[in-house]
């Protein structure tokens, strides 16, 4: 493996470890456990001086190579795959924190990990602030002597706003906390979260890294040194462990990702200067569009636009559900990244349990629309929004 190699190169031959077979694709190891020759090879085994597998919950041949994989592109020295996005999240953030501990995390954030933040870290004596991320003066305010971890994703689900990682950064440094990101709906292809001064990055491989809507899987990648000190008996001893054949699905997947997320970035951005221009539509929120209200730290942070587009009909809750129900190609489901379109109304599914207050806050209102782009044509997609938005009434 060749450090200098491109994503799109790596993510077809990073960390590949073949068989003495020497088969082409990357095998499956469906195993639970791990022979030694003797006795004594256990022994060394377990006490760290030979290299290799011990069982299955702390790492196996499948899952290295996706977690390999996953670093070269990442640029990160270490990572663990986890069963769902989720555990990733719950691991980074757990692993590293104890009782009288204090989170600073950006409000707009994917709902199960506002849950984990908001009512699971209490539980556990880990106090938190959640803050409007966007404005860097928050972070700073919200900053207590006992604070470890900021978290935050970017851009954020639904609406797609942006926030400063390296500013982000520098603030938790002055305070030797860790920046956990949660970046899925940028791609590890257009945002480098290390490279900008995060500490941890986390993903839901689930969403783009499957991108066939296939099977669950998170990971967790940082440095070596935090990876051994934080998560690595966490992971060992709680078992968020990936089962290997999702990580042969998800290695599968990454060899196509730069291909699927160029053409739904393609078709998103397409998409949204489409919306844009039609007269039922309040306004649409796109990071590839001049007119996204943070356009500069975009600029500065990502190197590509999104897979996602956010939308406001003027017609409301009526409108949207008018919309989505008109719909023939692009299907109605609260998963992103897929190689199928599909959308959602924020307000009455993925963001339901938030107080009508909580929505407000993230701008989600009951006209808000969310479309994930899939890798279909590009002009059918348009021609499904146009017929579609005509059955919708002014
Ligand atoms: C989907 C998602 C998660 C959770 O991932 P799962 O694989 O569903 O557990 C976390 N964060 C973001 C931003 C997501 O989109």
């Amino acid at each position: 493996m060749s450090k200098t190699w491109r994503p799109a190169t790596q993510l077809v031959h990073g960390g590949t470890l073949r068989s003495q077979y020497g088969e082409t694709s990357e095998a499956i190891y469906l195993t639970q456990g791990f022979v030694y020759d003797t006795s004594e090879a256990a022994e060394a085994r377990f006490k760290g001086e030979t290299d290799g597998f011990i069982y299955a919950r702390y790492g196996s041949p499948t899952n290295d190579m996706f977690e390999k994989r996953m670093c070269a592109l990442e640029g990160a020295e270490d990572a663990r795959a986890t069963a769902s996005g989720m555990a990733a999240v719950t691991a980074a953030i757990l692993c590293q924190l104890k009782s009288g501990d204090h989170i600073v995390a950006a409000r707009a954030l994917f709902g199960s990990c506002r849950w984990v933040v908001e009512t699971l870290a209490p539980k556990y004596g880990i106090d938190f602030t959640l803050i409007d991320g966007r404005d860097l003066a928050n972070w700073e305010k919200a900053i207590t002597p006992k604070t470890k971890v900021f978290f935050l994703e970017s851009p954020t689900n639904p609406t797609l706003e942006v926030i400063d990682i390296a500013g982000v950064a520098k603030l938790a440094n002055q305070v030797g906390a860790k920046v956990v990101v949660d970046n899925v709906f940028a791609t590890p292809l257009f945002q480098k979260p290390l490279e900008l001064g995060a500490h941890i990055v986390v993903y839901s491989a689930t969403k783009h890294i499957d991108g066939q809507g296939r099977c669950l899987g998170g990971v967790v990648l940082s440095d070596k040194e935090w990876i051994d000190e934080n998560l690595h008996d966490y992971f060992r001893h709680t078992g968020p462990a990936m089962s290997p054949f999702n990580a042969w699905t998800l290695l599968k997947g990454i060899e196509t990702l730069p291909l699927r997320v160029k053409q739904q970035t393609q078709n998103a951005a397409k998409i949204a200067d489409f919306l844009a221009e039609q007269g039922k539509v309040a306004k649409v929120i796109y990071p590839g569009r001049k007119d996204h209200p943070q356009a500069d730290i975009i600029a500065k942070q990502m190197t590509g636009g999104s897979t996602l587009v956010a939308f406001e009909l003027k017609g409301g809750k009526e409108a949207a559900f008018a919309l989505q129900n008109a719909l023939d190609i692009v299907k109605i489901s609260n998963n992103l990244g897929d190689s199928k379109s599909l959308i959602t109304h924020p307000a009455t599914t993925t963001h339901k349990n938030l107080t009508d207050e909580a929505r407000a806050e993230l701008g989600i209102s009951p006209g808000t629309v969310r479309l994930s782009a899939g890798i279909e044509d590009t002009d059918d997609l348009i021609e499904d929004f146009a017929r579609a938005l005509s059955k919708v009434s002014a």
